[in-house]
């Protein structure tokens, strides 16, 4: 039997990193069992949905590496309501489901404030489909259903405890857990590999399953993403858009590869490694079922040891949005034809080992295409201390006088000029740096005068000086 398995994502939000975790999961798991991929947007809260959020699902599975046309679909729950209607009629004309018309007041009237769940009012009533009438599911009396979960062993749940839950609602409008369990079904799938938050729902799909008369899948709960408060991921409290990684410049590569070490890990004691040792080394069965930390100070780490990996060529070509500002990612300050290639080309080195995250390319080149920097007024107020004036006047003398402007030359120049002041290079440095970059901070700062040449070097640092009178 060839294995099946589906990412479902409701397209309700930007999309989620645990999405993007269970997403390479069960991409991974196909791949493995030579099995399918399947694609299925779950788009049928029509309130909830709009067709960017999909787009952005699609672009964002692209980018790590869920490549469009590499797999089943995109299909559409909303394009099969009519299967779900016809099941949950099946459901109803074999006795399986009944009609139900009591409200929640009815229902908490009759059980009290604090019984949860349904009592079963209207299972031997006999009531006709009707308008404001929901089909509730009759759950077994007796029995268990025991999940055979990938992850989690085999929880059991006593059939007695499980509610005759609705189906579909009064409208008659099947519900999210039965037209889950029909497109499974009709898609033929034989693995549903999803998140922890499912788990509750699984037993009642089971139950669905079975009704239906179809063996039900095997699962795979895999486990919750939380913060470093053990709060579940969530949208309005932490950063958990994988779009807003991808735009801060996390490469697709560390990116995916810290998805996986959400609850499992590589042999041999490392984290880091290819994608082909993941591919061919990660179980399902290995995934530890307790809530998995998504350590943004981590991620952000990795990710600047997969900058420094890279071949210099490829980390210029990696910074190519940010310096020219592409798609969702914000221009650069400087206007296009300000932007040097080869001066960025000559830098380019210095920095990759400096950022984390590609976005921060930006502001430390940007002095090399502006015609002016841009002065952090509190970098300079540190830097513009008393002497400031003296030692800029001293340097750009000395500067003029050079004969060769190479790094080395100005950096034995301004020590001179500190040591005669009694500074030290570090001290000397600091207003030099900021006339010149505008920053206390950034590359290297006599590779960074190399490059930016003599004549800019030396009009930052009159400006400076005039601005000190
Ligand atoms: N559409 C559901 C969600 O986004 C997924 C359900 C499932 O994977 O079974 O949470």
């Amino acid at each position: 039997m060839t294995v099946r398995v589906r990412f479902a994502p409701s397209p309700t939000g930007m999309f989620h990193v645990g999405g993007a975790r269970s997403a390479l999961q069960n991409w991974i798991f196909a791949k493995q069992q030579g099995g399918v991929f399947v694609l299925r947007i779950e788009d049928t809260d029509a309130a909830r949905n709009r067709p960017e959020w999909t787009e952005g699902i699609l672009s964002a599975l692209d980018w790590i590496g869920i490549a469009r046309g590499s797999y089943e679909g995109p299909y559409f729950q909303s394009s099969y309501a009519g299967e779900h209607r016809a099941a949950a009629q099946r459901l109803y004309e074999g006795g399986r489901a009944y009609y139900c018309d009591c409200t929640r007041e009815d229902v908490q009237a009759r059980t009290g404030p604090q019984q949860r769940g349904y009592d079963g009012f209207c299972r031997d009533r006999g009531l006709e489909p009707g308008e404001g009438r929901a089909l509730r599911f009759r759950t077994p009396d007796e029995g268990e259903t025991v999940v055979v979960d990938l992850v989690r062993g085999e929880p059991t749940f006593e059939n007695k405890l499980i509610e005759d839950f609705v189906i579909a609602r009064g409208d008659g409008s099947p519900v999210f857990l039965l037209a889950n369990v029909v497109d499974d079904m009709s898609m033929g799938i034989t693995h549903v590999i999803r998140a922890e938050e499912h788990l509750p729902n699984t037993p009642k799909q089971q139950l669905l399953w079975d009704a239906l008369g179809v063996k039900p899948p095997v699962w795979a709960h895999v486990p919750v993403v939380v913060n470093e408060k053990r709060q579940k991921l969530s949208k309005r409290r932490d950063k958990v858009a994988l779009e807003a990684y991808r735009d801060e410049g996390y490469l697709a590569d560390a990116m995916r590869n810290y998805l996986m070490l959400l609850g499992w890990a590589p042999s041999g004691d490392r984290e880091i490694v290819p994608w082909s040792v993941i591919e061919e080394e990660f179980r399902l069965d290995e995934v530890n079922p307790s809530p998995a930390f998504f350590d943004e100070k981590k991620l952000r780490a990795f990710n600047g040891d997969y900058i420094r990996a890279l071949p210099v060529a490829d980390f210029v070509e990696a910074c190519r949005p940010w310096l020219t500002g592409t798609g969702t990612i914000a221009p650069p300050p400087w206007q296009p034809d300000e932007f040097d290639p080869a001066a960025f080309a000559a830098v380019a080195p210095l920095a990759q080992t400096r950022i984390a995250v590609l976005s921060e390319i930006v502001p430390n080149v940007d002095f090399l295409f502006l015609a002016d920097p841009l002065i952090d007024e509190a970098a300079w107020a540190k830097a513009m201390k008393e002497g400031a004036a003296d030692l800029l006047d001293a340097a750009v003398v000395a500067f003029e006088a050079l004969e060769s402007w190479d790094a080395e030359s100005l950096k034995a120049t301004l020590e001179a000029v500190g040591a005669e002041r009694g500074l030290k290079l570090g001290k000397a440095q600091a207003p030099v740096r900021v006339a010149v970059t505008g920053r206390t901070v950034g590359l290297p700062l006599f590779e960074s005068l190399e490059v930016l040449g003599r004549d800019r070097t030396l009009t930052r640092l009159r400006a400076a000086r005039v601005r000190l009178v």
